[in-house]
């Protein structure tokens, strides 16, 4: 492992931390429950670093982007976290699934119309991947789409659809040859979430908002335009989609997470200890837990930093990514309830015995659970470590 950073890669350094500093919004971001409110704040962030040449920082000038090397996307990410700039959250899609697919498989029509939008903070997109019967197996995903003319009809449900309600477009997968073995017979197409037929309806989640929707799919009619890549290749074109997703995704994660702890290292100097008694920082066993916390913070970022050292010299991330992502999921649940240990029914409440604010312990507690669901379960990242990084039999 070799992590050095030339003169002109700290030079980068100090440009992006004097930008960032000076822009980065100060007003805290709406809450899931106002996801209009949420949506408006995003992309006018995604508007701002756009204006300033900071949008889509490895995504290719060609295409508006910033065209960083992986040295300076660490740097980018690294002080993007450090000054505590607001996580992509409602661009996510457009912006780590669907604007690099297309730019990878797209015509130069879909590009030309979608990428500015995207990197502009014009349009919001969402992903209808899952199916009630098809999340961990995507592949078996039965939502069917017929060819009538030039246009694809599609029927079927798709679930988990996170941001689907505020979304102008869809990545969606389509079963197109039943016919097919289940892999093939699969197309990518862009769905636009206003066409006749569609019915989204909002889930409410236990953290008691509703983030994601259930879609139905009554006769909507898609051009075949609209299709990515081929007709039936939807499977490979969805693969190029998911290894995005994977690739520099937790980049700022060790230092977001190194964040998080000096919080909550502060929540346990304020908060008393165990049967009231003391400051909770002064128990043996929540300073253990702390100081374990943080050296797992440490780990990661060393984990990290490996990966990006194999990255640099391979060219792309391995499936070692799968360590990263698993370690990452659990640690922030340990830290998420470490924090309630300590603040107990305050956590809930979101204030202490004296009226002074806890901090969002008990909602991110709620919502830090889906950690390990969502972009893979942690029993699929265990399988893909045992199977792709440690050579295991199937
Ligand atoms: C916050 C969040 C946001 C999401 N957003 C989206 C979105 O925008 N668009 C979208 O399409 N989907 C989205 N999803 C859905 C997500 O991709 C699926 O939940 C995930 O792939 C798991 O699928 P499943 O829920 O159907 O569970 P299942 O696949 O049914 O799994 C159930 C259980 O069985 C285990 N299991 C399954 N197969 C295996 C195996 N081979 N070996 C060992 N264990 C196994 C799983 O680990 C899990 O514990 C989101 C999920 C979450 C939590």
């Amino acid at each position: 492992m070799e992590i050095r950073f030339t003169d002109a890669e700290e030079a980068f350094r100090s440009e992006a931390r004097s930008w960032l500093e000076a822009n980065v919004p100060r007003g805290p971001r709406p809450e899931i429950a106002d996801l209009r409110g949420r949506r408006a704040y995003d992309m006018t962030w995604q508007r701002t670093m756009f204006d300033a040449g900071w949008a889509g920082i490895n995504w290719p000038q060609e295409y508006g982007g910033r065209g960083a090397s992986l040295m300076e996307q660490v740097i980018w990410y690294e002080e993007y976290a450090r000054v505590g700039a607001p996580d992509v959250n409602t661009g996510f899609v457009g912006l780590k699934h669907a604007g690099p697919t297309l730019i990878a498989c797209g015509t130069e029509a879909q590009k030309a119309y979608h990428l500015p939008r995207i990197l502009r903070g014009d349009v919001v997109w969402c992903q209808g991947f899952s199916e009630p019967n098809a999340g961990s197996d995507l592949a078996a995903l039965q939502t069917r789409a017929d060819v009538d003319g030039d246009h694809l009809v599609v029927n079927g449900q798709k679930i988990w659809t996170s941001f689907g309600h505020i979304a102008e477009f869809q990545e969606l997968l389509v079963r197109t040859d039943p016919a097919a073995p289940k892999h093939k017979g699969i197309t990518w197409v862009i769905c636009p979430m206003d066409a006749p037929g569609l019915d989204i309806r909002p889930i409410m989640t236990l953290a008691g908002n509703s983030g994601f929707c259930e879609v139905f799919y009554d006769n909507v009619r898609i051009p075949l335009a609209n299709v990515v890549g081929a007709l039936n290749d939807g499977w490979r074109v969805a693969m190029a989609t998911l290894s995005f997703e994977r690739g520099t995704a937790f980049m700022s994660e060790q230092v977001r997470q190194a964040r998080r702890l000096d919080e909550l290292i502060a929540v346990a100097r304020r908060a008393p200890g165990p049967g009231g008694q003391g400051r909770a920082v002064d128990d043996d066993e929540i300073a253990r837990r702390l100081a374990q916390a943080a050296a797992e913070v440490e780990a990661m970022r060393a984990m990290t930093y490996r990966s990006l050292s194999v990255a640099s010299r391979t060219g792309m991330p391995g499936p070692e990514g799968s360590m990263i992502r698993l370690f990452f999921s659990e640690l922030v649940q340990r830290i998420d309830a470490l924090a309630l240990e300590i603040l107990g029914p305050d956590a809930v409440a979101g204030f202490d015995a004296h009226g002074a604010p806890t901090g969002p312990w008990g909602e991110r507690y709620l919502t830090g659970l889906s950690q390990t669901i969502g972009g893979g379960t942690k029993e699929i990242q265990r399988n893909i470590i045992g199977e792709r990084v440690l050579g295991l039999p199937r």
